[in-house]
C-alpha cells in the first residue's frame, strides 16, 4: 500500500524548491493519485489511479504562472445503456498567484490561487488541483458510443440489442417516431433550458 515516505505530501510541491529567478521557468513531472469522480449517481473511475502530471511554473514580476496538464482514460457506465464506457480527458488548466501576497490575511480570487497555502503561499496542491481540473474537463455526458439507443424507458430492453416490443403494445408507431424527434431537437437546443 505505501508508496514510499517522502517528506512532502503526495501531490504537493514546494515552488520553493524551484528556487526559480524572476522571468525564468521550470517544469516538474508530479505523480498525482485521482478519485473516483461520481457523475448522475454512477461511479467513474479513473484510469492509471495515478497519472504523471506536468506542471510548468514561470516567475515574472507580477506573479507566478502555473500549468498543469495530464492525460487520463475515465472508465463507468454509459449515461443512457449503462454498458462499460470509457472516454479519454485530456486536461489543460492555468492559474496564477500574484507576488507580494504572502502576508494578505484574505485570499483574493483574482490574485491568489487556492491550491496554494503554507506560510509563504508556495506550497502547491497539485493533487487538489488535478482533482478540480478533471471534473471540470469532464465531457457533458458519457456514453458507450456517440449514438447510443440506450434503454427502453418502458420495459429497461437494450434498445443497441434490438427494438423491444413496446411500440407494438400500445404506443401508436407515429407517436414513437414524434417522440424521437422531439429528443433530437431537445439535444440540438439544448442551452435553451
Ligand atoms: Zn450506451
Ligand atoms: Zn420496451
Amino acid at each position: 500500500m505505501s508508496e514510499g515516505h517522502r517528506g512532502a505530501p503526495e501531490g504537493v510541491v514546494d515552488l520553493r524548491r524551484l528556487d526559480l529567478a524572476p522571468g525564468a521557468g521550470a517544469r516538474v513531472d508530479v505523480p498525482v493519485p485521482l478519485d473516483d469522480i461520481t457523475l448522475g449517481g454512477q461511479p467513474y473511475v479513473p484510469d492509471p489511479r495515478v497519472v504523471d502530471a506536468r506542471l510548468d511554473v514561470g516567475s515574472s514580476g507580477s506573479g507566478i504562472g502555473l500549468r498543469l496538464r495530464f492525460t487520463t482514460a475515465v472508465t463507468g457506465p454509459c449515461q443512457r445503456c449503462l454498458a462499460p464506457s470509457s472516454c479519454t480527458i485530456a486536461v489543460d488548466a492555468r492559474d496564477f498567484q500574484a507576488s507580494g501576497r504572502a502576508d494578505a490575511h484574505e485570499a483574493d480570487d483574482d490574485l491568489d490561487c487556492e491550491y496554494l497555502s503554507g506560510p509563504m503561499r508556495m506550497e502547491l496542491d497539485v493533487a487538489a488541483w488535478a482533482r478540480d481540473a478533471l471534473a471540470e474537463a469532464l465531457p457533458m455526458s458519457i456514453l458507450c458510443r456517440e449514438d447510443c439507443a440506450g434503454l427502453c424507458a418502458r420495459c429497461g430492453a437494450d434498445l443497441n440489442a434490438s427494438p423491444c416490443e413496446c411500440v407494438d403494445d400500445e404506443v401508436d408507431p407515429r407517436w414513437a417516431a414524434l417522440g424521437e424527434l422531439k429528443e433530437r431537437l431537445g439535444e440540438a437546443t439544448d442551452d435553451d433550458g
